[in-house]
């Protein structure tokens, strides 16, 4: 197989779709939409599953599974909510197939029709709004505080590999409160929860902000997001927790008596990240070589390759390889020795550099001689050479600064590309020559959104909630007032 890749800026998604064939992460399927997410890439999504579920779990909350299906009159109760997911909808008529009298193998027996259609979950909020019925009475059984990990169905028309599928694997928290405060507080705690894995974990530089309504899921009544920013200059949505209210406390009857007596709607919230981010991974961090993985969620850590010539050079490094396998293993450290005779050391390289394990140790015949190692950084490429004494610690920082300066340079170029700008020739110039974010004042309406997404596909990636960009201005398109500016970008 080749393993040739095409270089960023030649064809940016066909490098994309390079990186994450050629590097092991995932397949197309005979399903249209639909991935194969094979070991390496599955192995990836643990390591960002744990992590979540941790900080999750530290936050208070606890996992339960609801099913895939949902009855399709459950979808309809919030209208808001059936009306942004109807059109990507797959629907469960029938339930048993026969043999085809007329000998065309088999069909779906025309007698085997539910009498009420189920919906394959697009999300879950409306099955588990009508079980939370079941668990609610009073303001003693609040708040619920509960997440699920699960796949979900969404008949997207233009799919992209892992940023975009039909199918896709997430986490969907969904809490319910007594007060509205609490519920927005919750949005908000776990939209920092969001942000903070994406940028300690993920080396990710997010911006935090809330999105318009235009923008808004359906059914919420604010929507607060995470916004990347990939090496192309488009912006990609990692994450979003939303405030729901009371709209589906309302949709399925669930009140509870309040602390004075009184029967009262619930207040809810969900939050949701998807396989998505796997992709975001890869675009933000990734170069023309391969993968660029930041350590703490990288499948492998460290790889030793051996140099050598002769059966007995080959035993002595195989020995010493092990070695240093056991000791970084009981570091925690996730290393593998590739002392596989079929290939040549370059390839390895090549291989272990397209996969982006952080950290290549290269072990000589030479190098044993002389008490010393090889060690490479995937990175920056730096080799150096350095006493294999001295190796554990530096590899453990090595790990650590591996993850910092990946960070540092997304962080640089995400920075680099926030532009504020205040004409509307300003604006098309800067999306067309330069990408990334335009922060730039917009009047507020839906209206003038929409007009500027066709004529410039760019769209309101969020409003940032840390209040920058609040000042008087003139919206870009209409030059009506405004009183903030926000984020625009070309998106996936
Ligand atoms: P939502 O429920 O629409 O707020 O989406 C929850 C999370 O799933 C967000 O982080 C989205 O970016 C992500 N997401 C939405 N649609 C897809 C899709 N088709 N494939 C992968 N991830 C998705």
């Amino acid at each position: 197989m080749s393993k040739e890749i095409t270089p960023r800026a030649q064809d940016y998604a066909q490098w994309y779709n390079d990186l994450v064939l050629k590097g092991g992460l995932a397949d197309y399927s005979a399903v249209r939409g639909c991935m194969v997410i094979k070991p390496y890439g599955f192995s990836l999504w643990e390591n960002m599953r744990d992590a979540l579920d941790k900080m999750f779990k530290d936050t208070g909350h606890v996992n339960a599974y609801f099913p895939l299906f949902i009855p399709k009159s459950f979808l309809s109760r919030e209208a808001a909510h059936v009306e942004g997911f109807a059109k990507e909808c797959a629907v469960v008529t029938h339930y048993r197939l026969k043999n085809d009298p007329n000998g065309n193998g088999v069909i779906v027996d025309p007698e085997a029709k539910l009498e009420e259609e189920l919906i394959v979950r697009p999300t879950s909020e409306t099955i588990i709004w009508n079980t939370y019925k079941d668990w609610i009475q009073s303001y003693r059984d609040l708040p619920i505080l509960v997440n699920q990990w699960a796949n979900v169905v969404r008949w997207e028309m233009r799919t992209r590999l892992f940023l975009r599928t039909a199918e896709f694997l997430w986490q969907e928290g969904h809490t319910a409160h007594a007060t509205k405060e609490e519920a927005e507080a919750e949005a908000k705690k776990m939209l920092e929860v969001y942000a903070q894995f994406a940028e300690e974990y993920m080396a990710l530089p997010v911006i935090k902000g809330v999105k318009t309504e235009t923008e808004r899921f359906a059914g919420a009544v604010d929507t607060y997001c995470i916004e990347a920013l990939m090496q192309d200059g488009k912006a990609l949505q990692a994450g979003t927790s939303h405030f729901l209210g009371q709209n589906f406390a309302k949709a399925f009857d669930v009140q509870f008596l309040n602390k004075e007596n009184k029967q009262e709607y619930v207040w809810a919230t969900s939050w949701g990240v998807s396989t998505r981010l796997v992709g975001a991974l890869v675009m933000a961090h990734s170069d023309d070589d391969g993968l660029v993985l930041p350590p703490k969620i990288a499948p492998l850590q460290v790889v030793i390759v051996p140099i050598y010539k002769g059966d007995e050079q080959k035993a002595m490094i195989d020995a010493k390889a092990e070695e240093i396998l056991t000791t970084l293993r009981k570091m925690g450290i996730r290393a593998q020795y590739d002392g596989s005779d079929n290939v040549r050391p370059g390839w390895k390289f090549a291989e272990y550099e397209m996969k982006g394990v952080p950290v290549r140790i290269v072990l000589g015949a030479r190098d044993l001689a002389n008490n010393q190692v090889e060690i490479a950084r995937r990175d920056t490429k730096a080799k150096e050479t350095i006493s294999a004494d001295g190796m554990y610690a530096y590899i453990e920082k090595l790990l650590e600064d591996i993850q910092n300066s990946i960070f540092n340079k997304a962080k640089a170029y995400r920075d680099e590309h926030i532009t504020p700008v205040d004409t509307w020739d300003e604006f098309v110039k800067v999306l067309d020559e330069k990408g990334g974010f335009v922060f730039a004042h917009w009047d507020g309406t839906a209206e003038t959104e929409n007009e500027i997404k066709e004529k410039t596909k760019a769209t309101i990636r969020c409003i940032p909630i840390d209040g920058s960009g609040v000042e008087e201005g003139s919206c870009i398109l209409t030059g009506k007032p405004s009183k903030q500016r926000v984020l625009f970008a070309r998106a996936y």
